[in-house]
């Protein structure tokens, strides 16, 4: 379920509208000011949020480029009642990914954020994790309870590959597809090699050898 955080200083306009996206399906969250909204924007768990611009406090600008400074990508969809495009595109600067004019149709506002959901990526866990291992795909690094172990670029893949099938029985074919990649020639031996220098260095139990069929893990 979408969570929503709706930052209006208006109690009519905010309440209509969290009725209004609480009937769609929506969690709702709402921020009577520009810092209570802005406090809540650069916490995690939100999927968009609706900002008001005129707001006391601190104006709608404001907040979202606090948001965005936080480091914080949440798609923020601007009411404002004022019309100079000017404004809107300052909003659009700031780093705000749509806005509408008010007074704005509940059909239409309900459209657009729809379409701000439907763009927007799904979350994707940024660390794996397993017994005291971390894993981050970005950075590509691997911490054994917080410390950095040192992986080479094919153990570090053929350590994701197992963490995104964990409880699969990965047979070494199917390995050199997902982590060499097709159409390379690399021997079993080859395989179960680098299968040896990877259990050493992330624990030995959590990669199991299933006799005559590969590997699996289970961390
Ligand atoms: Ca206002």
């Amino acid at each position: 379920m979408h969570r929503i955080l709706i930052v209006e200083d208006e109690p009519e306009i905010a309440r209509a509208l969290e009725d209004d996206l609480r009937l769609e399906g929506y969690e709702v969250e709402t921020a009577g000011d520009g810092p209570s909204g802005a406090a809540r924007g650069t916490e995690p768990g939100l999927d968009l949020i609706l900002l008001d611009v005129m707001l006391p406090g601190k104006d709608g600008f404001e907040v979202c480029r606090e948001i965005r400074k936080a480091g914080v990508n949440t798609p923020i969809l601007f009411l404002t009642a004022r019309t100079h495009e000017t404004e809107k595109v300052m909003g659009l600067d700031l780093g705000a990914n749509d806005y509408i004019t008010k007074p704005f149709s509940p059909r239409e506002l309900r459209a657009r954020i729809r379409a701000r959901l439907r763009d927007s990526k799904p979350v994707q866990p940024d660390v794996l994790r397993f017994d005291d291992i971390e894993v981050d795909e970005q950075r590509a690094e691997v911490r054994r309870a917080g410390q950095l172990i040192e992986t080479t670029p094919l153990e570090f893949k053929l350590l994701v590959t197992f963490l995104h099938n964990r409880g699969r029985v990965l047979s070494r074919d199917k390995l050199i597809d997902l982590a060499w990649g097709r159409d390379t020639y690399v021997t079993n031996r080859a395989v179960d090699a680098h299968i040896v220098n990877l259990r050493r260095k992330v624990g030995s139990e959590s990669i199991t050898s299933v006799r005559g069929m590969g590997y699996r893990f289970d961390g």
